[in-house]
């Protein structure tokens, strides 16, 4: 069969998988110029839709980059930082710009101060070696600091083009919707009949002075906690507003259950306090270690869950990742999942997440 591509961005054609790139309805090939539903929902609706994108193609689309000139804007998760890093962006960028944008800022607790949280990422970025141009907080959806990232892409980019870039589900599509929506009025819709094909696989949604604020398709990176539950339950897992930190005074040999998602083992060590940041919408469960084994053959899917009870089977089998904390107040990260500060040094305290989940240990964030 011939190829058809999309006479928007130039993606070939596919009609079997609508979350990924180069989806169209299969009643659409009977069309002349057949569109994809990314670039259909954007004419139409002034609309970006998510896509996604496997890491070999992602490889492909940084190479491509490099060899661009623009403001590149990377959107990370405030509550998923390391999940949402993309850790290689560094080596392709070139010379542009990185405008680094922590997102989903409405989700940190109102007594954080956004200047230390700053601080966090350009250590972060310092060490994971990517040079920033500056680095922004904002809320994509509830429009937080909109207006001051807009005004600083803005000078960032030089008169150049915009490439937005963004692992899947860091609120890529939000924050470039709500820029459109800013940029354009409610009601109008973006007045291009055609956007110029490229070989990134990007969208191009026209600025005023002839350049493009570029989408990238987001990546999937499979250390997050997201891909292993069904995407039902997501709305559990992906805080929708400020999270509620919960202290827990634990004596050593307990157990708390995150739903049935994960597990924390407080191991050795003396009483001491852990604070849990995870979606308010989880459960936590407290128990003894001894009996933790046993309650989840028991009970996930049920007491502990979610996983709900269609889902309890086909989860993943959780494995042990153990930590000595040396330092007081250090976060242990579940990857998309949230975090949970062990408040004393000296304790050794175990992570139980599905296999491929990452952990990570990290001073605390707030
Ligand atoms: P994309 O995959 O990066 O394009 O992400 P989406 O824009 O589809 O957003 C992924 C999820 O994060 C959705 O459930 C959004 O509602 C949520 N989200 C996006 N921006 C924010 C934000 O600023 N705050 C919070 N709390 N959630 C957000």
């Amino acid at each position: 069969m011939e190829e058809i591509k999309c006479i928007g961005c130039g993606v070939p054609i596919q009609t079997e998988d609508p979350t990924k790139l180069g989806y169209a309805p299969p009643s659409s090939l009977e069309k002349e110029e057949v569109v994809c539903q990314r670039c259909f929902r954007l004419k139409n609706y002034n609309e970006i839709q998510a896509v996604e994108l496997t890491d070999d193609d992602f490889l492909k689309i940084l190479n491509g980059l490099g060899k661009q000139q623009g403001l590149i804007v990377k959107i990370v998760d405030i509550f998923d930082i390391n999940g949402s890093w993309l850790p290689g962006l560094h080596r392709f960028v070139g010379n542009n710009p990185v405008l680094l944008i922590a997102n989903k800022s409405d989700i940190l607790p109102k007594s954080v101060k956004k200047h230390k949280v700053i601080n966090w990422l350009r250590r972060e970025a310092k060490a994971m070696g990517l040079q920033t141009a500056d680095i922004l907080l904002v809320s994509a959806a509830k429009g937080q600091g909109m207006i001051e990232a807009m005004e600083r892409i803005d000078e960032l980019r030089a008169g150049q083009n915009v490439y937005v870039v963004g692992s899947t589900n860091v609120g890529k599509s939000t924050f470039i919707n709500r820029i459109i929506k800013q940029a354009t009025g409610e009601e109008q819709v973006i007045t291009t009949s055609q956007f110029p094909g490229t070989t990134l696989d990007m969208i191009q949604i026209p600025i005023e002075d002839g350049k493009y604020i570029c989408d990238t398709p987001g990546i999937i990176n499979h250390h997050q906690m997201a891909h292993y539950v069904d995407p039902s339950e997501l709305k559990f897992i992906l805080p929708k507003n400020e999270i509620k930190p919960k202290v827990y005074q634990l004596n050593p040999e307990q157990t708390l259950f995150i739903g049935g998602l994960a597990r924390f083992d407080f191991v050795q060590g003396e009483r001491s306090a852990f604070t849990a940041h995870i979606s308010n919408h989880l459960s936590i469960h407290r128990t003894k270690l001894s009996n933790a084994d046993a309650l989840y053959a028991e009970h996930k899917g049920e007491m502990l869950s979610p996983p709900g009870e269609n889902f309890a089977e086909a989860y993943p089998e959780l494995v042990r990742h153990e930590f000595s904390i040396k330092e007081p107040k250090t976060d242990i990260v579940f990857s998309g999942l949230g975090w949970i500060t062990c408040q004393t040094a000296g304790t050794v305290v175990a992570a139980h997440v599905p296999k491929g989940v990452a952990v990570m240990v990290r001073p605390s964030l707030i």
